[in-house]
């Protein structure tokens, strides 16, 4: 490895530190900037809809920790709560009054929750899910689709989105093949695939879906698709769980489950109900959650789960969502954004395809609809590194991967977004 420069910028120092003692340097592999080349940026502070870093450089950040920010960065009604809890302790292995209220805001927002339990990151929160599935169900086999991202858990990591695709990587190496044949994949949008598999094995214990995909870039469902789930999991005998630790409080408050009118068994959740601070959640009715320790034999345990820190910013930050009138003006706003962008790359002969719902979105480097992974994978992820860097250059930061979601704050404003605009029309006319 060689060693920076001595006037090299102090992210490239830090890198060049972080790769001796930390594996390729990150805590987590999108992080490195693999898929688009370069050093990645180190984060000294953020504030609203910025970042910046520790060469003092401000960025407009689209990615807002990968969907929590809903509210921005560093909201001050947040960090002053913050600071009044962890004053009085930061955990305490015991229940806590905050842990109750956390969960009287996810069930009056999530009609299919009754109750739910928290754990301390979306990973646990589908590998929970799933042994409930399996434990309630008696039955070992998954649908998962290909793309979907359910966290990092053995029987989830099979043709997985985010940060494996972003690598191009096969399934992880480490996982038994004893346990990933349980794991049966299919196409996103694809309910027949679905109707096959179901007819094919007779102990399935359930369908896992990101019921708006971010972990492949942003893909809707097809009109239908997420209903044919229901039916078809519910004529089966199995479970549905609907993984939407990206989409929960993003996509409506109550979900893309309110968006779409669906009702899954279990739903995950995280990011967002964590307000910043590490959080996952899992939850259904009250006679199937029953089922988990310590009213059932289902076991799982976690040692800062329900900590008052976590709690306190997951709290605010649903309370304030609870002002619906917050999704029309994220709606208005990223609308604003993608059809900017869209009419911009077309301007410069881009060929781009943009998906959104919501206030999640992703522009695809690609010339047809994105539906599945087989249509995101033809992106020409070459041209989205060079965007990609081009629009750091003009302030902007985006996800270094083509196969990640973008995110729209509420403090992204109209200005903020127009001045968005404006950059990436520099961005892209630089594509040509
Ligand atoms: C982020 C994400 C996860 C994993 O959550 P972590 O907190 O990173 O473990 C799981 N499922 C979906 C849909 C996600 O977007």
């Amino acid at each position: 490895m060689t060693s920076p420069t001595p006037d090299s910028s102090r992210s490239e120092k830090l890198f060049a530190r972080a790769q001796e003692l930390i594996p390729g340097g990150v805590n987590s592999p999108v992080r490195a900037f693999r898929a688009v080349g370069g050093t990645p940026l180190f984060i000294k502070s953020a504030q609203g809809p910025f970042i910046t870093d520790v060469d003092g450089r401000r960025y407009i950040d689209y990615v807002g920790s990968w969907g929590p920010m809903i509210l921005g960065h560093a909201d001050p009604e947040i960090v002053a709560a913050l600071q009044a809890v962890a004053a009085n302790g930061t955990s305490f292995g015991a229940p806590n009054e905050l842990e109750v209220e956390l969960a009287e805001e996810i069930v009056d927002a999530v009609p299919s929750i009754e109750m739910v339990r928290m754990v301390n990151s979306g990973t646990e929160a589908t590998m929970s899910a799933i042994r409930l599935a399996r434990g309630v169900t008696g039955r070992d086999k998954l649908i998962k689709f290909e793309g979907c991202y359910h966290g990092h858990a053995d029987s989830l990591l099979v043709k997985a989105g985010s940060g494996v695709a972003t690598l191009g990587l096969p399934d992880s190496p480490g996982i038994p093949a004893s346990l990933a044949q349980h794991t049966l994949t299919v196409p996103f949008n694809d309910a027949t695939a679905v109707e096959d598999l179901f007819k094919q094995h007779d102990d399935i214990a359930a369908v896992i879906v990101e019921p708006v995909v971010g972990n492949m870039g942003c893909v809707q469902p097809r009109e239908g698709f997420l209903q044919a789930l229901r039916e078809l999991s519910t004529q089966h005998g199995a479970l549905l769980i609907c993984d939407e630790v990206m989409t929960g409080f993003r996509v409506a408050r109550g979900g893309a489950q309110a968006l779409y009118n669906i009702t899954p068994d279990i739903t995950c959740l995280g990011k967002i109900i964590g307000g910043g601070l590490p959080v996952g959640a899992y939850g259904g009715s009250r006679e199937l959650m029953r089922n988990i320790a310590p009213t059932g034999s289902i076991y799982q345990a976690g040692t800062l789960s329900g900590n008052p820190l976590a709690m306190t910013a997951g709290l605010l930050t649903l309370r304030r969502l609870k002002d619906e009138s917050i999704y029309a003006e994220l709606e208005r706003r990223s609308a604003q954004l993608c059809d900017g962008l869209s009419n911009i790359a077309a301007d410069a002969g881009i060929k781009t395809i943009t998906n959104r719902v919501g206030s999640m979105w992703t522009s695809f480097f690609n010339d047809g609809p994105v539906t599945n992974w087989e249509t995101a994978n033809r992106s020409d992820r070459e041209l989205y590194g060079k965007f990609f860097h081009a629009m750091l250059d003009e302030g902007i930061y985006l996800a270094p991967s083509q196969f990640e979601a973008g995110f729209v704050s509420i403090t992204h404003t109209e200005e903020i977004i127009e001045q968005t605009i404006n950059e990436a029309r520099n961005a892209f006319q630089g594509l040509r």
